[in-house]
Parts: structure tokens; sequence; C-alpha cells
């Protein structure tokens, strides 16, 4: 009855499933274990009627023309250049840390000279992660790399990750590097913001196809069966192909060990008041328990709301307990291998495909897993 079977109606399942219906023709069954689809993108209106983000605040920022308009086929679009500030002492500073930053932090002569040295040492435009700054041989340089280090990574890097910024990747570090500009968004990319009716609404038209059928409430542990090399899907083998975007330890029963992942613990509060903060994403960068607080209306060009609602994102090691949500793989060496181990497993079945940020325990925006879902679809 089906060609292919996708588990995962997330961003990843979802872009794979509409290219694989509509342009290939094939008959996608689409399994999805929570009680809705749009994976981590999901978003929904709370008890107060403000638009929240239940698994995060998601920004869609991209500069890949063909990812943009796809998925402009299924949304209209709330595009704004994406600001945030780090709360440090009593001062909201923009992030990441850039010229007019340096500014703020530093006199007008003295940020003048500085700013007239980190454009000879890097040129204007660029962008420096922080681990290497601080390795420049210019004391002044490395005194801002020290400003930066303290009040910017150290804290933030060891409630998000548990770890010292040395001692994580250097690839994480980067996400955020230290910007040699006036630019105050924290993305650089040409198209930056939020579907106008919000993400849910743009993945339930992506799935709205009649070769589509979505099964939400669904785990693929309990619906499909896997034997030998074989997935049985309804008591017989399964011919077709199968797109899998879960974590691929829980797939094997995590028989190496678990793959080790930070989760966060939300909390939102609603306030009778027309603002919080004012912004939509304060970090903490050297103060409270929690990272940042995103306020909602901010966001989502709610400001018209009466109310608002905020989250406040707690870190903590994912231990695998029920309820708990894997979000970021912890990238080093040891873990690669052990999903290297689990991966393995994988290749033996059969016209079996990991895609998606679990399956492939990996660290992707939303434009990127677009990317990939539509040239996995393109290569089946
Ligand atoms: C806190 C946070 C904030 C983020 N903010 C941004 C941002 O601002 N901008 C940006 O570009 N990216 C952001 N991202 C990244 C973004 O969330 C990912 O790119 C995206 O969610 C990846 O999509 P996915 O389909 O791979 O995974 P997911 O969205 O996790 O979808 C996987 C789906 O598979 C389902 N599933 C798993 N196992 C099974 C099973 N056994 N059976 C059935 N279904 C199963 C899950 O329930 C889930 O719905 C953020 C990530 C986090 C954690």
């Amino acid at each position: 009855m089906y060609d292919c079977i996708i588990v995962g109606a997330g961003i990843a399942g979802a872009v794979a499933a509409r290219k694989l219906a509509e342009e290939k023709g094939k008959r996608v069954l689409v399994l999805e274990r929570r009680a809705h689809i749009g994976g981590n993108c999901y978003d929904e209106r709370d008890a107060y009627g403000i638009l929240i983000h239940n698994y995060g605040p998601h920004i869609f920022h991209t500069a890949m023309e063909d990812v943009f308009a796809y998925l402009s086929r299924f949304t209209g679009w709330y595009l704004f250049g994406h600001e945030v500030v780090a709360k440090i002492g009593d001062e909201l500073l923009p992030i990441p840390f850039n010229l007019n930053t340096l500014h703020m932090v530093y006199g007008q002569e003295k940020a003048d000279e500085l700013e007239r040295k980190l454009i000879a040492a890097y040129g204007e435009g660029s962008r420096v992660p922080i681990m290497k700054l601080k390795e420049n041989e210019d004391a002044d340089i490395r005194e801002i790399a020290e400003y930066v280090y303290e009040n910017v990574f150290l804290r933030y890097t060891m409630k998000q990750w548990g770890q010292k910024p040395e001692e994580i990747s250097p690839e994480v570090t980067g996400r955020v590097p230290v910007l040699i500009s006036r630019d105050n968004r924290y993305f650089q990319e040409k198209y930056q913001g939020v579907p106008k009716d919000g993400f849910t609404s743009m993945f339930a038209r992506m799935l709205d196809h009649e070769n589509i059928t979505v099964r939400c409430g669904a785990d693929c542990r309990e619906v499909l069966r896997f034997s030998g090399n074989a997935v049985f899907y309804d008591g017989k083998e399964f011919e077709g192909k199968v797109i899998y975007t879960g974590a691929l330890d829980e797939l094997f029963d995590c028989r190496f060990g678990r793959l080790p992942y930070r989760s966060l613990d939300f909390r939102f509060e609603h306030y009778d008041r027309p603002s919080y903060q004012g912004h939509s994403v304060v970090n903490y960068t050297v103060s409270e328990d929690f990272t940042r607080i995103t306020e909602f209306k901010f966001l989502t060009g709610q400001q018209d709301a009466d109310g608002t609602t905020i989250v406040k994102e707690y870190p903590f090691a994912y231990t695998g307990a029920d309820g708990e949500i894997p979000y970021y793989a912890i990238l080093n060496d040891d873990n690669q291998a052990l999903y290297e181990r689990y991966r393995a497993l994988a290749a033996e079945i059969p016209n079996f495909y990991l895609l998606g940020r679990l399956a492939e325990y990996k660290y992707y925006n939303i434009d990127a897993m677009v990317k990939k879902a539509m040239e996995l679809a393109e290569r089946l």
C-alpha cells in the first residue's frame, strides 16, 4: 500500500514526505510518535492566545534561495532582522559581540582604538571565533577576547553544555563568533523570520497531499518490526524505502549505551502586562541558572496582544528518562565513535536511510535540514 515509510514528522520527515509524494508520485506513510506534527519546530497558541514555540524559540534563517522558495510554497513569512541581547550586570548588550558592543563596553577613545586594531587584524565584516580571538598576539585584542570569554561565553557554555568553552567542540563555540561589524543581527543571512501563521500551519500544508498519510501517536518501534536485516510493516516484509529521523541508539535498544545529549527544561510564564523584557530574546551569560528568556510576542509579530508569555530555558544532561527530550548532540570523538557503531548496524538494513538531527547525531539549522531532505528525496 505504501512505497515509503518516514519515521518522524519534523522538518526532515515532512520535507522528504512532500517531495516524494508530489514529485515522485510515491505513496508515503509518516509515523510520528508525538501527538502532533512539526517535531521541535512545533508551535501552538497557549491558554492566553499567544503563539508559543513549545520546544524553544525557532527563527528560520537562510541564504539558500531554493530552500526559502520551497518553504514559501507552504507559508507566508513574518520577516525581521533577529536581534539578541545579553544581560551583563545592569546592561543589555548586543550579541554576538560586535563593534557596537565594543563601544558600549569601553569608552569612546579606547573603543575607537580597539576597533581599528580589530579591523586591521581580521578585516571589516569578518566573523572571528572566540577561541581564535584569544590567541591573538596583541595584548589589547586579547583583553577584548578575555572580556568576551568571561562575560559572554564561560558561564553560558557551562550552563548549556556543563563544560568550559575549551572543552567543547570548536564548531559549537564558532556558532556565535565575534563580529567585526556594526551589524546587531544574530544571524547574517538574507532571509530571517518565522512563518506568518506559525510553523505548525506550514507543516500542515506541507503534509496535506493525497499521497501522504500521517499517523500521530505512532511510535515506529510499535508499528514496524525490525528482524534480521528486514523491516516488517503490517505483518509483511516492507520492500519500499524507510527514512528514519529518530534517535539511532533507541532504534537498537541502546545496546552499546546511550548517545549523550543535552536536554532542556522549558518553563513558560504568562504576565498580564504589555511587556516583560521588551526584547524577543535576552541571554543570561553571567547570572541565573537558565540560559535565556524568550518573549514570544516580539518574535512572532504579536505585539498587539494584551498580555505576554515568556519561556526560560534550563539545560541539563539527558538521561533517557520518560518525558525527557534529547536536544543537542554532544560532539566529541568518543560520542562520534559510539554513533558510528550504531550507524554500522543501520547500514545493514537495505533501503533504510538516516536523516535528521537525531538519526545523524548532528546539529542542523532548519534550512540545512530542509536542504538535506530535498537532496535525499531527489536521490531516492
Ligand atoms: C532549543 C532549540 C532551538 C532551535 N532553534 C533553531 C532556530 O532558531 N533556527 C533554526 O534554524 N534551527 C533551530 N533549531 C534546530 C531545529 O530544531 C532542527 O533543525 C530541526 O528540528 C531538525 O528537524 P528534524 O526533523 O531532524 O528533528 P525533529 O524536529 O526532532 O523531528 C524528529 C521527529 O521524529 C519523531 N520521532 C523520533 N523517534 C520516533 C519514533 N521512534 N517513532 C516515531 N516518531 C519518532 C520525533 O517525535 C520528532 O517529531 C533549534 C534546536 C533546538 C533544540
